[in-house]
């Protein structure tokens, strides 16, 4: 099924994301944690896609895995930076062999060494090659703006660029303060932005992952959230039950202002995605 479809009937959505693994010998425990989690039947799975393309059978294995066994809906991430159109298409054509619908395009970070392929420089440029496919395509935001960008309004017009080259809907960025969430929505339907913005929540449930959060993406912090780590970053099953408990709050809060659709950074870990599916299970 298509996610546009899913996300036009307006009812409230959660979706989980996987990543495939780096090597072959760790497919089968990445197959079974998606196996898991797509057992508990969300409104669509997303498979990650490794940054320099080395992984994408992976990609394509799992998010088809997921829609034959389980049925339920893959996303599956496609970036372009790092790849010739050559490889894209290649891809592409496997993804439709799996009859797979759905592809979140993006550009993909630029490697430490700077070296990329000279086929694209932008997310936009992908969907624009990709739109006349029988594909339901998705793209990134960031509610912070985007770590490269000079500011947020250039950031807000360039996401306007990958909407008007035909993305579907978009995904956020992680954020741990809702209220940036609100402010970003408000921006971008006043720029005429206006397709489904599934909004991206990453249950922290250990104290090393905060460090790779900010160091990546400069996530800001809210002080209630750093009451949390700084009481609890120590005790590894506390810090977890912690932030599964914030992350749900989090969600709960998003659903109860009108935001139908939340997507859960779950990383391969069904019993995360298990306890936040537990607690909404009346409310969804
Ligand atoms: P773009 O939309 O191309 O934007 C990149 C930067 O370029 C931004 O700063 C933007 O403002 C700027 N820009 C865009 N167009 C122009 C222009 N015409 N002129 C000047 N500047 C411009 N990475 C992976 O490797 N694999 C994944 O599976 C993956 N999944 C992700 C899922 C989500 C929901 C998110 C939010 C990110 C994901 N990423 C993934 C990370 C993503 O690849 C990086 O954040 C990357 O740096 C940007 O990708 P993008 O598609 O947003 O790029």
């Amino acid at each position: 099924m298509k996610i546009r479809d899913i996300l036009a009937k307006g009812t409230p959505t959660l979706s989980f994301e996987v990543f495939p693994p780096k090597t072959e010998d760790k497919f089968e425990s990445v197959e079974k944690a998606a196996a898991q989690i797509a057992k508990l039947k969300p409104a669509f799975m997303s498979v990650t896609y490794g940054a320099g393309g080395g992984t994408s059978q992976y990609t394509v294995d799992i998010a088809a895995h997921i829609q034959e066994r389980y049925q339920v809906t893959p996303l599956a991430h496609l970036t372009c930076v790092s790849s010739s159109r050559e490889k894209v298409h290649q891809v592409l054509a496997q993804l439709k062999e799996r009859k797979i619908e759905n592809v979140l395009a993006l550009r993909g970070d630029i490697p430490a060494d700077g070296k990329v392929e000279k086929d694209y420089r932008y997310a936009a440029q992908l969907i624009r090659e990709i739109k006349e496919e029988d594909l339901c395509i998705g793209a990134a935001c960031y509610p912070e703006g985007h770590v490269e960008s000079e500011n947020k309004s250039e950031d807000i017009l360039h996401l306007k660029e990958k909407v008007d080259a035909g993305c579907d809907f978009i995904t956020t960025q992680m954020f741990f303060d809702n209220n940036i969430l609100y402010n970003f929505l408000y921006r971008i339907r006043e720029k005429g932005i206006t397709v489904p913005v599934i909004a991206g929540i990453m249950p922290v449930t250990n104290k090393a992952q905060i460090k790779r959060i900010c160091q990546m993406s400069g996530t800001y912090l809210p002080s209630r959230f750093k009451a949390v780590v700084d009481r609890f970053g120590d005790d590894p099953k506390a810090m977890k039950q912690a932030g599964i408990a914030y992350a749900t709050e989090q969600i709960i809060d998003l659903l109860a202002n009108g935001v139908n659709a939340v997507h859960v950074y779950s990383m391969n870990k069904p019993d995360v995605a298990e306890r936040i599916w537990d607690s909404l299970s009346d409310i969804l």
